[in-house]
């Protein structure tokens, strides 16, 4: 019985949908979309603050096309007369420590003090995985929904140094499109922290308190990158252990020398999930910042951040203009050859093969 009533309903023949839109209509639609906007529109959408606009930006900065880079960059030279009035902030920590859970109270916070705030992913292991840290956006519900808010996934599959670019370039978008506060989010692994600090103004190092033995195991260069650390999930139970660590960072902070910045870092806990300690953390950046610009540190610090990115980018290019020359491969090979034999030293035939390369560009 059961199994005829099935078959009937499968047999009942469907009626087809009305066509709501009709194909040449459609195609319109598609042509529409694939056209890019002029340069003009863009540079116009996104000063105007029209995120559409900086998100399809952004997607041509990221872009492997010549063609999209080249706007791209005639985007960027037009939006840069805008750019460069925000504050920079990095957020780096360990998988779990919290900085999804952070970033939204903390950018929650800023958008309830009437700023604007942007948050960029640098993620080392996108392009490993080809995955991201801000791939799952319902990690940031709250922010994602907050019209003062503006999210960007790191772009995935390319490398750290290209994901690097790209994050500065899309600073400068966003900011010209009003984002007066960005955060830079990274995974505290690897090499993402050295460079995320390179392009920020205040460095935040979000840890979690353990069972006394704080400071095992993590790299002595990232506290001294760091200008707070914030020991992260202070509540319930956690709060007396997270107390104990603020002690022993604290201790081992006062171990380095004031910083050029004239800024003794801090030690702060915080909850993200209680919302507890955020306002502090927005309160004591408040107070960096109006310390470096009083003491020109600001400027100084963007403009050495500005040197080093126009030299590592020559010095990337030139990298791969040497090592991705197949003329140059051959030699170098033939050299390496020889050098396993004894026959040259590896700086008799590093001076041959820049010889050989300088005479051919
Ligand atoms: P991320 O990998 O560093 O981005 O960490 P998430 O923000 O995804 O958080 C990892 C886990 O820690 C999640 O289960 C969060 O709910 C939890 N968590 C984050 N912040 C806090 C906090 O302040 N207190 C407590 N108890 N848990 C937290």
């Amino acid at each position: 019985m059961v199994k005829n009533k099935i078959s009937k309903i499968f047999h009942k023949k469907g009626i087809s949908q009305p066509e709501t839109t009709s194909k040449s209509s459609a195609k319109k639609i598609q042509s529409k979309r694939s056209k890019l906007p002029s340069t003009k529109k863009f540079v116009a959408g996104i000063l105007e603050g029209n995120i559409t606009f900086l998100s399809r930006a952004i997607t041509l900065i990221e872009s492997t096309n010549l063609k999209h880079q080249e706007k791209a960059n005639t985007i960027l030279e037009q939006c840069l007369p805008y750019a460069n009035n925000s504050v920079r902030i990095g957020i780096t920590g360990v998988p779990g420590v919290g900085k999804s859970t952070f970033i939204e109270a903390f950018g929650k916070q800023l958008t309830g003090e009437g700023k604007k705030v942007a948050v960029l992913a640098i993620d080392p292991t996108s392009s490993v995985h080809k995955g991201s840290i801000l791939g799952d956006k319902t990690r940031m519900e709250g922010l994602v929904s907050d019209k003062n808010a503006f999210i960007r996934p790191s772009p995935s599959g390319t490398s750290l140094g290209g994901v690097a670019q790209k994050t500065r370039e899309s600073i400068i978008l966003c900011e010209a499109a009003g984002f007066d506060t960005i955060i830079i989010e990274t995974v505290g692994v690897g090499q993402s922290e050295t460079m995320v600090h390179s392009m920020v103004d205040f460095f935040l190092l979000l840890k979690i308190a353990g069972a006394g033995d704080e400071l095992q195991g993590i790299k002595r260069g990232i506290i001294e990158m760091a200008d707070a650390i914030v020991i992260n999930k202070s509540d319930g139970d956690n709060i007396k252990n997270t107390k104990i660590a603020k002690v022993e960072f604290n201790r081992a902070l006062h171990l380095y020398p004031i910083k050029n910045s004239g800024w003794q870092p801090k030690v702060v806990t915080a909850s993200a999930l209680e919302n507890t300690g955020i306002k502090a953390v927005y309160d004591m950046i408040e107070e960096y910042i109006l310390l470096v610009k009083k003491n020109k540190f600001f400027t100084h610090n963007r403009n050495n951040q500005n040197t080093y990115w126009l030299t590592s980018t020559i010095q990337q290019h030139l990298y791969d203009s040497f090592f991705k020359n197949k003329n140059m491969s051959t030699i170098l090979q033939k050299e390496i050859k020889f050098l396993k034999k004894g026959q040259t030293t590896p700086f008799t035939s590093a001076k041959k093969l820049l010889k050989s390369y300088n005479d051919k560009t």
